[in-house]
């Protein structure tokens, strides 16, 4: 029985990682969870899963938390500190890290000390501090990825020697607007936006979907994950059914496909290096029309370019770019800026940025909080 706490469990990954749980009772105990600010959701869960731990984000909502629980309440903590305690739990094995944005890295670097196996859908923390991440992983415990792109990698590398690796190849789907012309990227509204083609997620991953700049962080990601050195090419294949691939030095390739639920990279992560038995629907390839494929539009989507900057340039700027990008995201959520600005906000905030070399987690800590009050002042300056 592995034991599992629930980073983010509210959202998106989180309720798609309870259901594979709650589908396979054998297997996974839930021990730990941390939502946000959705209480309702958080309470069904709790009601669901008995978990031992809870955390909310913020403090005022542990008594609305407790009046919604039937029977009796676990220990409920708030905030950065009780996320992390639910990071901490001694008896856990592995931990669900699906905060959404930089607010992950904090408590998935704490599981990484305290050697949880991590399975990892919060991309931004390898993004923004890859190296310290993985040197404290080192010899302590796992990163598994949940991303369906990185999920595919990894089983497409299962058994394979990195030497015979020639390149990784990154699929994306290329959002709702890849067909969109230049005048047309204009227009676009925020719910036209928040309307991804192919996968239902949380809004900020699908902004950076429509934006591309997912891509762009999932091209740093992989990086991390699978060598820095490891050749990445980017390819849009718009049905999502191919999740990624990788090519061998004998023109080889292999590639996993799959319909587009995140359950089935959830339960890889959960169950890896084994596979559950997942009562979900199979691909029916008679009724696959066609699968295309195409080079991504740079012009269109700068993002993906603002992306391969900040790993070459490295130190910093890639925690940077996540952080310039979370607040330029919000944004355009709120209405405050167009869809266009967004990568115009995150390349004036590297523009701006003096890069510091990263020793340890309070140096990322620092950037992200610089480049978020940049980015900032720049969506206050009138457009
Ligand atoms: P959602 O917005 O759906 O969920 C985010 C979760 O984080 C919620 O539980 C939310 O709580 C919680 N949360 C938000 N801010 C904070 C904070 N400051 N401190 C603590 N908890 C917080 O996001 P997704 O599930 O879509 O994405 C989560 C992560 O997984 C992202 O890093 C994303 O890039 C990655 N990912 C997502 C995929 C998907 O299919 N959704 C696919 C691959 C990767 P609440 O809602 O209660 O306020």
């Amino acid at each position: 029985m592995k034991k599992i706490s629930v980073l983010g469990s509210t959202g998106s990954i989180g309720v798609n990682t309870l259901d594979v749980a709650e589908r396979n009772p054998n297997q996974f105990k839930i021990i730990a969870l941390a939502g946000g600010n959705n209480i309702e959701v958080l309470a069904d869960q709790i009601n669901r899963f008995q978990p031992k731990l809870v955390s909310v984000l913020d403090s005022k909502n542990i008594d609305p938390l407790k009046k919604a629980i039937k029977g009796t309440s676990p220990e409920i903590l708030s905030g950065e500190e009780g996320a992390i305690a639910v990071a901490s739990v001694q008896e856990v094995d592995m931990v669900v890290s699906a905060i959404v944005g930089g607010a992950g890295l904090a408590p998935t670097f704490a599981a990484i000390q305290n050697g949880k196996d991590i399975a990892l859908a919060n991309k931004e923390t390898l993004v923004i501090a890859g190296e310290i991440v993985l040197k404290a992983a080192k010899g302590k415990c796992e990163i598994i990825p949940v991303d369906s792109e990185h999920s595919a990698i990894l089983q497409a590398l299962n058994g394979e020697s990195q030497k015979r690796v020639k390149k990784i190849i990154l699929t994306a789907s290329g959002g709702p607007f890849r067909t969109h012309t230049l005048d047309q990227m204009e227009e676009i509204t925020v719910s036209q936006a928040l309307k991804h083609p192919n996968w239902a997620m949380g809004p900020k991953i699908t902004i950076d979907s429509a934006t591309m700049m997912n891509k762009g962080l999932e091209y740093i990601e992989a990086k991390w994950l699978f060598g820095l050195d490891t050749p990445v090419e980017i390819v849009v294949h718009p049905q999502s059914i191919i999740h990624s691939m990788v090519e061998f030095t004998d023109t080889s390739i292999m590639a996993q496909l799959g319909l587009p639920d995140m359950r089935v990279p959830i339960a890889y992560a959960l169950s890896y290096p084994d596979r559950l038995e997942a009562d979900l629907p199979s691909l029916d390839f008679t009724k696959l029309a066609r699968m295309d494929f195409e080079a991504p539009d740079f012009e269109k989507f700068p993002c993906l370019k603002l992306a391969f900057r900040a790993l070459e340039t490295g130190q910093t700027m890639p925690a940077i770019l996540n952080a310039a990008n979370e607040i330029a995201v919000q944004g355009f959520l709120d209405e405050r800026i167009a869809f266009k600005e967004i990568p115009e906000i995150i390349k004036s905030t590297m523009d701006n940025h003096e890069c510091q070399p990263l020793n340890d987690i309070k140096d990322v800590l620092e950037a992200d909080r610089w480049a978020r009050e940049e980015a900032t002042k720049l969506l206050a300056v009138p457009h």
